[in-house]
């Protein structure tokens, strides 16, 4: 019962954030929000409505244990570049965002930690970052502005297009992986949370977040 009703709360999230893209005024770009990086994870906790009921106290310290290894080997493998052009690849719900533990109208949605003071580390050392999403192409304005807005550098973000939403999610972000490859980058780490997020190759090494059985999307 709990999975199945995280997953109708998960749709009506997808149709009402595709809703807020909608009515999302052209002008939002010069009216985004403020960075807000540093919220406390108390004022988060005490939020309202939530997709998931899986335990934020819970969730924070496994994708903290997850992403440990990544700094110290973006460090190390950044140090042996020599002149090739990096990147990392984030899947942005729950991902990148607090997407399944915050209510669609509360805009932005923050960013997870760990994951953005890893993809600013890599920002710093030289390393593109990349998000590909299973989210539909209407969202790609939004989901931009959501994640500049949360302080992550934003070298490029994938969407699906229509044809794409038709197909297995894998597929789809492993043809993106290929794609970013083919503009000359090696991806040194592909960061996601659904085994789908990270199936396929081309990337050196993959980090996989909990997802709790499909709990979280
Ligand atoms: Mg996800």
């Amino acid at each position: 019962m709990r999975g199945r009703s995280a997953s109708r709360h998960r749709t009506l999230t997808v149709a009402a954030t595709a809703a807020l893209a909608l009515a999302w005024p052209v002008q939002a770009d010069a009216a985004a929000p403020a960075a807000a990086p540093d919220r406390p994870a108390a004022a988060v906790a005490a939020g309202a409505a939530r997709s998931t009921d899986v335990d934020y106290a819970t969730w924070q310290r496994d994708v903290a244990a997850a992403l440990a290894p990544a700094r110290p080997y973006v460090e190390q493998r950044t140090a042996n570049a020599s002149g090739e052009k990096l990147a990392i690849v984030l899947d942005v719900d729950n991902t990148s965002l607090e997407t399944d533990f915050h209510s669609f109208w509360e805009y932005p949605t923050p960013a997870v930690r760990p994951a953005l003071d890893l993809a600013r580390y890599a920002d710093s050392r030289g390393v593109d970052v990349f998000f590909v999403t299973a989210r539909p192409g209407i969202l790609h304005g939004l989901t931009a502005r959501n994640l500049r807005s949360a302080g992550y550098p934003v070298d490029g973000l994938y969407v699906r297009d229509l044809p794409d939403l038709f197909g297995e999610v894998a597929a789809y972000k492993t043809e993106k992986r290929a794609e970013i490859e083919a503009k000359g980058y090696r991806i040194i780490a592909n960061i996601g949370n659904r085994p789908s997020d990270l199936a396929g190759g081309h990337a050196e090494r993959v980090f996989k977040l909990p997802d709790y059985d499909g709990e979280l999307s």
